[in-house]
């Protein structure tokens, strides 16, 4: 059994005062479930504040990105001890934003991805097509490769830690939402893919989120397909009842 997993995305939104009033308010909007893993991922400037708030709380913390060095000249990265020492557990890597506007790879991604399990932090990992790709339908090629490309040379102990998001960019923040079949159809591929890296079994631990565009009106629909695992929430998690309303859908 795979236990769902709702994660917030807040990009670059909330200044520290802001973020606190949001997390105290989906604190209390989410506090009577339990069964969903619940993440909130604020800019890094609003990292420690949150983190306070969450103390005692079942919330967890994530970052929206991280570097693979542990320290040293990266003007305007930060590291995975850094995210630690802030209170995170969770970071989102490979997001479609990093690889379209800041030249994100999934090389980079890879290496990321190795470093932030190193460093004992739980990745969300982010694949999705463009637009342009799903209507000259290689899909399942772009997919596949940045699939493998971020898993490459992972472990499968590595790997079962790993939550992947599938998160089509042509639905990100457009307000167009894949169908929850069009989803599901992904999603079995990416688990077929892990399987062929790794194992069926393996592969079948793998929690799968999808991102794009959703809501409360639609969250329901999407979760209840067998290989959709929750989801990776943009913006309907800059706002605390419609964030609790898709969490409750994950249940
Ligand atoms: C995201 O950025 O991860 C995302 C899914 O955004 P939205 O929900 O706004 O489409």
């Amino acid at each position: 059994m795979r236990k769902p997993i709702v994660a917030g995305n807040w990009k670059m939104n909330k200044t520290a005062n802001e973020a606190e009033t949001l997390v105290k308010d989906i604190v209390s909007a989410v506090a009577d479930v339990s069964g969903v893993e619940v993440v909130v991922c604020p800019p890094f400037t609003a990292l420690d504040r949150v983190s306070r708030v969450l103390e005692g709380a079942r919330i967890r913390l994530g970052g929206q990105n991280m570097h693979w060095e542990a320290n040293g000249a990266y003007t305007g990265e930060v590291s995975a001890q850094m995210l630690l020492t802030c209170g995170c557990e969770y970071v989102i890597l490979g997001h479609s934003e990093r690889r379209t506007f800041f030249g994100e790879t999934n090389a980079t991604v890879n290496k990321r991805l190795k470093a932030s399990l190193a460093a004992g932090l739980n990745p969300i990992v982010c694949v999705g097509e463009t637009l342009e790709e799903r209507k000259t339908e290689v899909t399942e090629k772009v997919i596949r490769k940045q699939v493998t490309g971020a898993f490459e040379g992972l472990a499968v102990g590595d790997a079962q830690k790993v939550v992947l998001a599938y998160e089509p960019v042509w639905a990100i923040g457009t307000g167009l939402t894949a169908t929850p079949e069009q989803a599901e159809a992904v999603h079995a591929f990416v688990r077929q893919v892990l399987g062929q890296i790794y194992s069926t079994d393996a592969a079948g631990v793998v929690r799968i989120q999808y991102g794009g565009s959703v809501k409360p009106e639609n969250a329901v629909d999407l979760f209840s397909r067998p290989n959709i695992d929750g989801g990776l929430i943009g913006g309907a998690a800059l706002e605390a009842d419609s964030f609790a309303a898709i969490v409750k859908a994950a249940l």
